[in-house]
């Protein structure tokens, strides 16, 4: 599905009355459908809720073709995706804190793009959401998986080997997530 999601947003009229606008929506998953990063799958379930303050900076309430708009607030919804040991599913609260400048010419990375008085929140909450999403999930944290062999969670066995006291103060380095 392409065009008006719901998610475009013509500023013109947004700022009519006011260059500080309190918006929300309930994003759908079909708006929402995330990339599949290729080694796993990761989706938001359901509605996304948006809940947003959209406030026109830069342009002394004149036409925005020279201004921006900042947009802060928070996306919430649940996700889903299998623990990335024994691959069953789970699922989790999704919270996204969402902090971003629309602005006609954008900085690659940094900002969006504010296109003829409209800007798309689809891409940024889109990326938002796979950021809020956890990186590693696992069931629970002494899941072994499948294949315990697979996954070994302790130290290499001959660390001894080889000892120089060069390297002792390495050794009081901890790793413990
Ligand atoms: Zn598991």
């Amino acid at each position: 599905m392409t065009g008006d999601t719901g998610l475009v947003i013509n500023t013109t009229e947004l700022f009519r009355r006011d260059s500080r606008v309190s918006w929300r929506t309930e994003a759908t998953l079909d708006e929402m459908q995330l990339v599949d990063s290729g080694l796993r799958s990761m989706v938001v379930d359901g509605a996304l809720s948006v809940r947003l303050v959209l406030e026109q900076t830069g342009s002394e309430g004149r036409s925005l073709s020279h201004g921006a708009v900042l947009v802060r607030g928070t996306a919430t919804g649940r996700w889903s995706v299998s623990c990335r040991r024994c691959l069953e599913p789970m699922q989790g609260a999704l919270r996204a804190e969402i902090d971003e400048l629309f602005e006609v010419n954008p900085t690659e990375g940094e900002t969006w793009l504010l296109r003829d008085d409209c800007i798309d929140l689809t891409p940024m909450l889109r990326e938002a959401a796979l950021l809020a999403l956890p990186l590693a999930p696992l069931c629970n944290a002494h899941c072994q998986g499948p294949a315990p062999d697979r996954f070994p969670t302790g130290a290499a066995e001959d660390q001894t080997a080889n000892f120089d006291p060069r390297w002792a103060a390495l050794t009081e380095l901890t790793f413990d997530a």
